[in-house]
């Protein structure tokens, strides 16, 4: 189901100086959908290489949202966006 997703991360190569949150030392899974909704779920690369942000992009609508980051344990694992069905356009 991730395959349609593309994802790219833009780090600035800094490494956090916090320590992560102890409540997620697994991740955290990251739901951005309203209930009801379409949604998709794309699994992320985790941990991060590094402090940055990941960029994805839904190929079957075009969504596309930005997930920070910071190359912990508390980082994201994976996001849940909301789908943007294309409707046809009417001529
Ligand atoms: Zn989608």
């Amino acid at each position: 189901m991730e395959d349609h997703f593309d994802i790219r991360f833009f780090g600035n190569g800094m490494t956090a100086q916090c320590p992560a949150n102890p409540e997620f030392p697994y991740g955290i899974a990251i739901d951005l959908a309203e209930k009801n909704q379409k949604a998709c779920t794309a699994k992320l690369p985790y941990p991060a290489p590094c402090i940055g942000r990941f960029m994805v992009k839904c190929g079957k609508c075009g969504r596309s949202i930005l997930v920070s980051a910071a190359g912990r344990a508390d980082d994201p694992t994976q996001v849940k966006i909301a789908c943007q069905i294309q409707q046809p356009v009417p001529l």
